[in-house]
């Protein structure tokens, strides 16, 4: 899948997600907002001027969220932007719900805000002894690798393989490799390592 599938899952499947920001007292604060649009620049979200967390991304200008349903999820970490009421009336449009929230010209207390850069994952626990993880990005930024990747110098001891709880090393060449669509990120592998050549990134 790419970008624009993760993000219409995102907007059309799940909808309701949570998004931390950090609150003035330096702790971080979730609330559940819902996503209202996608397009191929991004995600779209609002809320209102009067909230503390509306403050919080005007100063911030990040976020994280993440969102789940039937066992599978979507995160994002990266930029926002707010784009006023541009889209607003498309977004009361897609979303019929929130005129009866904000009937009338109430909307005007509203503003909305685009998620234009981040990295994504997403993470299917369906099947439960095969997870799927995949990453994708938002706007012109490189997806940095992250994950347990082995190193140089494997003896083919098959030692992380008996461990892993996935599975998900292939065992048959030497070096090892692991797979990251399939990997729970737990370390076990990386701990057991005679050499010690499990990355972690
Ligand atoms: S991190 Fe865990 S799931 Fe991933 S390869 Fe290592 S042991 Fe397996
Ligand atoms: S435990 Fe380390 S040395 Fe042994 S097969 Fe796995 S990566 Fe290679």
């Amino acid at each position: 899948m790419q970008t624009r599938d993760y993000l219409k899952l995102l907007v059309e499947e799940i909808h309701s997600a949570v998004i931390a920001t950090i609150g003035a007292d330096g702790h971080p604060q979730t609330r559940v907002i819902d996503m209202m649009l996608w397009d191929d620049k991004g995600v779209y979200f609002l809320t209102a001027r009067g909230k503390a967390f509306y403050e919080q991304l005007m100063g911030q200008n990040y976020i994280s969220l993440s969102a789940t349903k039937d066992q599978y999820s979507v995160s994002l970490r990266g930029k926002i932007v707010n784009i006023g009421s541009e889209k607003l009336d498309e977004i009361f449009e897609k979303n019929p719900y929130m005129q009866k929230i904000y009937p009338a010209d109430t909307r005007g207390a509203l503003e909305v805000f685009a998620v234009y850069e981040a990295e994504g994952e997403f993470f299917d626990i369906g099947d439960p002894s095969h997870v799927t993880r995949e990453g994708f990005v938002i706007g012109n930024i490189g997806r940095k690798q992250a994950g347990y990747f082995v190193g140089e110098g494997c003896i083919g001891c098959k030692l992380c393989y008996s461990v892993c709880p996935q599975k998900c090393i292939d065992i048959s060449k030497k070096p090892v490799s692991i797979d990251q669509n399939h990997c729970l990120h737990c370390g076990r592998c990386a701990e057991i390592c005679p050499r010690q050549i499990i990355e972690k990134r």
